[in-house]
C-alpha cells in the first residue's frame, strides 16, 4: 500500500532530557567514554539490540524509562558531565591552530567511497573505511579544518551468517536514516538540499545528509529520492555492489556530486585528499568549475586542481584499481572533453597509464596519479611496491626517485583501546597518552605500570570477549534454528584462562586465513597436548560476496571447527564489524596475520591489538615491516618474497615457520609464571608493544604527518596560486607548455672530467659540460651531477647528487656548466648528469615527468 502522505516522527524527550539528542546525534559518543556509558545505563537492552545506535534507542525508550531518569539526580548529573565534556571537546583549542597562521582560511575536502565510523553506521565494508573515520576523528581530535564526502548506502555493507554447511550467505539490512545519527540538509526555506549531476541522457539529483563526527562534518550523498528513475534511486544503493555500470555511477555521484555538494553547502576547499581513487572524477568538475567560473584555460585549471590534490593508494597490487573502458569513460563523461575542447585520445590520456595505448582502459587511479601534487602509499613497504608499480608514469626516472611517498597507516586510539585499558593508561601515562608522538617522554612511564595491574585488566578483557563470543554464536545459531546440543556447546565455547590467538580480517585468499591449520596434527598438538598449556582461537571476517575462494576458506575453518574436539578450541564468530573487532583487539592475546607479502599495504587491526598491549605474530608485510617486531611480537619468516609457481612451497615454508614459533616461544612465554602467578617475559612484550607502537601506529602522528606534509604545503601552492587572479597559475601553465615543447631539443653537447680513471678517495673531480638549452634559460632547469657505486649490472646505486652550476654562454648557443664531486668511498663508482625541469612553483621536479640524462 502507497502511503498518501509520509511522516518522519522524532522521539519526544522531557526537556530536561534535551541534551541526550545533542549527544546522540554527534558521534563524538564513541570516543567519549562518559556519554557511551550514559546511553548504556539509559537502557542497557535497547543499547545492545540497536547496535549501539543512541539515536534509535531515544525513538524506542518507553516514555516511563524516560521520565524515571527525568527525576534521576545520578543520571542527570552523568549527563551533564557526558555534555561538558563534548562542549569543552567542541571549543578547545587546537593543534592545528598552534600550527597555522590563524588568518589561512583554509578547507581540507577528504573523499572516500566508505567510512567505518560506528557499528550503527554501516556504510563501510573493511580497513579503507575503517582507516578514513578514524582519520576523521583524529582530523577532529586535531582541530583540522577539514570536511568529508562521502556516500550514503540505502543498504550499505552486507551482514554475514553462515549456514548449516558453514557457507557464508548476505543479508542487506536495510538503513533506516531518521533512526540514524544523520541530518538530512536543508536549505533556508526548509526544503531539502538538492544537488543535480548530468549522467548520460539524463539528470540525477541528490539529497544530503551529514553526520556529525566531533568537531568534523561529514556530508553523504543520497539518490534514494522519488524525483529521481528507478535506477537512479539505487545508485547510492549498495557499498561497491553492482556491475561496472553501478561502479562508474556511483562514482560520478561520489566524485562529481561531492564537489557540487560542497559548493551548494558554502564551502571552499583550498585542498582535496583523495583516498583511494574511487573519487576521481572530482578532478574533472573541478576542472570545469576553474574554466567557467574563473575564467581559466584548460592547462591553468588543470595546473589549479594539480597544485592543491592529493592522492592516497591503498592497494599493492594493479588489479585492484578501478579500470573503466575507454568507451564507457566516454559514454559517461565525455561531455568534460567538449568543455575543456580536448580530442577523445586527449582527453582520455588523463587516465591512462600508457596515453600511446589507445586500446586501454580508463584508469581512476592513474588519473588521480596524474593530477596529484602529492601522492602517498599507507606504509614503507607499500610505497616501495607502489613506485614500482606506477614506475612507468615516469620514464626515465629511477625507481627510488619516483614521486610516491608513503605516510603509515594509524588507528584512532580513544576508539579501539579497551575502556579499562584506557583508564590504566590515563592513570600511568596521564590523559594526553593518545595524541602523544614517539619523542614524547611520556612514553618511558609505560614501564611504570605494575606488571600485576597491565595483567589482571588484560584477563577481564580476555573474559570479557569469551563472554561475549558465547552469546553471539548462541544468537547466530539460535537465528538458523540449530538444535539444543549445538546452542548447549556454543555456550561453553572457549576458556578464559587459555592462550587466546585472534585472526579477523577480509576473507582474501591472499591473507591465508586457513595457513594455521596446514598441518591439522602439528595444530592439533599444539593446541591441546599440554593440558596446562592450551592455545585457542578466535577467527573472524567477511569474504566478498563475490569471492567464490573466500568463502570456501570460512567453510573450511567451520569444517575444522567440528572435527572431533576443536569446537572448544577454534572459533568462528560470525559478522565481524567495528564492535567484534574492538573486542577481539582487546581481548585476544595475540594477533595473526599471514598475508602473502607484499600484498598488505599497510592492515591496521594488528595496530590496533598493539595498543591494547597484544603482541603481533605476523608476516613482515604492511605495517608490520616497519614496526620493531622482535621487541614487540614476533615476524613470520625474514620477509622473504616468492614467485606465482612457489605458492605451494611458501605456504609449507611460513606454516613451519609459524608452528616452531608457537612451540618454541609463543606457547612457553605465555605459560611462564612466576610466584605471583604472573608471565613476566609475556607483560615485558606486552609493554614493548605499547611503548613502541603506540605513540607511533595511530591516527594522531598519521594526520599530524598529513598536515604537514601534505595539506600544508598544498594550502601554500594554492594561496600562491591564487593571488593575482590566478596570475602565478598563469604563470605556471604557460612556463610548462614552453618546456614541453623545447624540451626534445635541449641537448647535452660534451662532458669533461678533470681527471682520468683511477682517483684516491676525498679526491675532488671537477666536471665541466656544455649543454645546449634550446629555448630555455639556465633559470628553467636543473643540471645535476649523479653519482654513486656500481652494481655488477654497472648501473649506479645508491646515487647521491650534486647541482652544477650554470657558468655563462660558450658562443654558439651553448651554455657551460660546472661542478664538483668528492668520492668519499673507494671501489667502483660510476658518474653521470641529468636534467629536470625547474621552477619555484612546481611541487616536485617530476611533476612533468621530464628528464634528460646525458
Ligand atoms: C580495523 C578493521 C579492519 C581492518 O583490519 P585489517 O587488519 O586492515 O584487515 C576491517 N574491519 C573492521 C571492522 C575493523 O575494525
Amino acid at each position: 500500500m502507497q502511503p498518501i502522505r509520509t511522516f518522519n516522527v522524532s522521539p519526544s524527550l522531557p526537556p530536561q532530557l534535551e541534551p541526550l539528542r545533542h549527544l546522540a546525534y554527534n558521534l563524538h559518543w564513541d570516543w567519549n567514554t562518559e556519554a557511551k556509558d550514559l546511553f548504556r545505563r539509559l537502557d542497557r537492552d535497547l543499547w545492545e539490540s540497536s547496535r549501539h545506535n543512541p539515536v534509535l534507542m531515544l525513538g524506542l525508550i518507553s516514555q516511563a524509562r524516560l521520565k524515571e531518569v527525568a527525576e534521576d539526580e545520578g543520571f542527570l548529573a552523568h549527563m551533564e558531565r557526558a555534555v561538558r565534556l563534548l562542549d569543552d571537546y567542541l571549543q578547545e583549542g587546537s593543534w592545528y591552530r598552534r600550527h597555522r597562521k590563524p588568518e589561512s582560511q583554509e578547507c581540507y575536502a577528504y573523499f572516500c567511497a566508505e567510512y567505518g565510523l560506528v557499528d550503527c553506521l554501516p556504510i563501510y565494508s573493511g580497513g579503507l573505511g575503517v582507516l578514513a573515520g578514524d582519520h576523521l576523528k583524529a582530523a577532529s581530535d586535531l582541530g583540522l579544518p577539514l570536511v568529508a564526502v562521502g556516500l550514503l548506502y540505502q543498504e550499505g555493507y552486507f551482514a554475514q551468517y553462515l549456514n548449516a554447511d558453514g557457507w557464508q550467505q548476505e543479508r542487506y539490512p536495510v538503513n533506516d536514516f531518521y533512526n540514524m545519527p544523520v541530518h538530512l540538509e536543508r536549505k533556508a526555506d526548509g526544503s531539502e538540499l538538492l544537488i543535480e549531476v548530468e549522467y548520460p541522457g539524463r539528470k540525477v539529483q541528490a539529497r544530503v545528509w551529514r553526520i556529525d563526527v566531533g568537531r568534523v562534518k561529514l556530508y553523504v550523498l543520497d539518490t534514494n529520492i522519488p524525483s529521481n528513475n528507478a535506477y537512479d534511486q539505487d545508485i547510492t544503493d549498495e557499498l561497491y555492489g553492482g556491475d561496472l555500470d553501478t561502479r562508474i555511477h556511483q562514482e560520478i555521484m561520489l566524485g562529481i556530486g561531492g564537489i557540487r555538494m560542497l559548493k551548494a553547502l558554502g564551502y571552499k576547499p583550498t585542498v582535496y585528499h583523495l583516498n583511494e581513487g574511487h573519487s576521481g572524477f572530482l578532478i574533472l568538475e573541478r576542472i570545469r568549475m576553474l574554466m567557467q567560473e574563473e575564467g581559466l584555460s584548460f592547462t591553468e585549471a588543470k595546473q589549479v586542481a594539480q597544485s592543491t590534490q592529493i592522492f592516497t593508494t591503498h592497494t599493492p597490487v594493479s588489479a585492484g584499481f578501478d579500470l573503466f573502458p575507454a568507451d564507457k569513460t566516454m559514454h559517461f563523461v565525455g561531455h568534460y572533453a567538449n568543455i575543456y575542447g580536448l580530442s577523445r585520445e586527449e582527453f582520455l590520456a588523463l587516465g591512462r597509464e600508457n596515453p600511446g595505448d589507445l586500446g586501454s582502459p580508463f584508469s581512476m587511479a592513474a588519473l588521480a596519479l596524474k593530477t596529484s601534487s602529492f601522492v602517498n602509499g599507507v606504509a614503507k613497504l607499500h610505497g616501495v611496491v607502489s613506485r614500482a608499480m606506477f614506475h612507468g608514469l615516469w620514464n626515465g626516472l629511477p625507481l627510488d626517485e619516483v614521486p610516491i611517498t608513503s605516510i603509515t597507516n594509524g588507528v584512532h586510539a580513544r576508539s579501539c583501546v579497551a575502556k579499562s585499558t584506557q583508564e590504566l593508561y590515563d592513570r600511568y601515562l596521564g590523559p594526553s597518552w593518545s595524541e602523544k608522538g614517539p619523542e614524547d617522554p611520556l612514553w618511558d612511564k609505560v614501564s611504570a605500570i605494575p606488571d600485576e595491574e597491565l595483567w589482571r585488566n588484560h584477563e577481564r578483557c580476555r573474559s570479557e570477549l569469551v563472554v561475549f563470543a558465547r552469546e553471539r554464536l548462541v544468537k547466530y545459531l539460535r537465528d538458523r534454528g540449530a538444535s539444543a546440543a549445538e546452542l548447549a556447546q556454543a555456550e561453553e565455547v572457549l576458556d578464559p584462562k587459555v592462550l587466546t590467538i585472534g585472526f579477523a580480517r577480509r576473507f582474501a585468499t591472499y591473507k591465508r586465513a586457513t595457513l594455521f591449520m596446514r598441518d591439522k596434527e602439528r595444530l592439533e598438538k599444539i593446541l591441546k597436548a599440554n593440558k596446562h598449556r592450551r592455545v585457542q582461537f578466535v577467527i573472524a571476517g567477511k569474504a566478498h560476496p563475490k569471492d567464490l575462494p573466500g568463502k570456501e576458506l570460512i567453510r573450511d575453518i567451520i569444517h575444522f571447527t567440528r572435527e572431533e574436539g576443536m569446537s572448544h578450541s577454534v572459533v568462528f564468530l560470525p559478522d565481524y564489524d567495528i564492535h567484534v573487532a574492538r573486542l577481539m583487539v582487546s581481548g585476544c592475546d595475540v594477533w595473526l596475520n599471514t598475508p602473502r607479502r607484499p600484498r598488505e599495504a599497510s592492515g591496521t587491526s594488528g595496530m590496533k591489538a598493539a595498543m591494547n598491549g597484544l603482541p603481533n605474530l605476523s608476516i613482515l608485510d604492511g605495517w608490520w615491516d616497519e614496526a620493531d617486531y622482535v621487541k614487540t611480537g614476533w615476524p613470520i619468516g625474514h620477509g622473504e618474497e616468492y614467485t606465482e609457481d612457489n605458492l605451494e612451497y611458501q605456504d609449507e615454508v611460513e606454516a613451519n615457520a609459524l608452528y616452531e614459533l608457537f612451540e618454541q616461544e609463543v606457547v612457553p612465554i605465555f605459560y611462564d609464571r612466576d610466584s605471583e602467578g604472573l608471565p613476566r617475559g609475556w607483560i615485558a612484550k606486552m609493554k614493548d608493544a605499547i611503548r613502541l607502537n603506540c605513540p607511533f601506529f595511530n591516527t594522531a602522528r598519521m594526520v599530524r604527518e598529513y598536515a604537514t606534509r601534505a595539506y600544508f604545503p598544498a594550502g601554500d601552492r594554492n594561496f600562491v596560486m591564487t593571488q593575482g587572479h590566478y596570475a602565478p597559475a598563469k604563470g605556471l601553465a604557460s612556463w610548462k607548455e614552453k618546456v614541453s615543447q623545447q624540451w626534445y631539443q635541449v641537448k647535452v653537447e660534451s662532458v669533461d672530467v678533470s681527471t682520468d680513471s683511477h682517483i684516491k678517495v676525498n679526491e675532488t673531480v671537477s666536471v665541466k659540460a656544455r649543454l645546449q638549452l634550446a629555448g630555455l634559460a639556465p633559470e628553467d632547469v636543473q643540471v645535476e651531477l649523479y653519482q654513486g657505486a656500481l652494481d655488477p649490472h654497472g648501473q649506479i646505486v645508491n646515487p647521491t647528487t650534486v647541482v652544477m652550476e650554470p657558468q655563462g654562454k660558450d658562443g654558439n648557443q651553448t651554455t657551460i656548466y660546472t661542478g664538483d664531486v668528492v668520492y668519499d668511498s673507494s671501489g667502483l663508482q660510476g658518474l653521470t648528469l641529468r636534467i629536470l625541469p625547474k621552477h619555484e612553483n612546481l611541487s616536485s621536479p617530476h611533476e612533468l615527468g621530464l628528464i634528460l640524462w646525458a
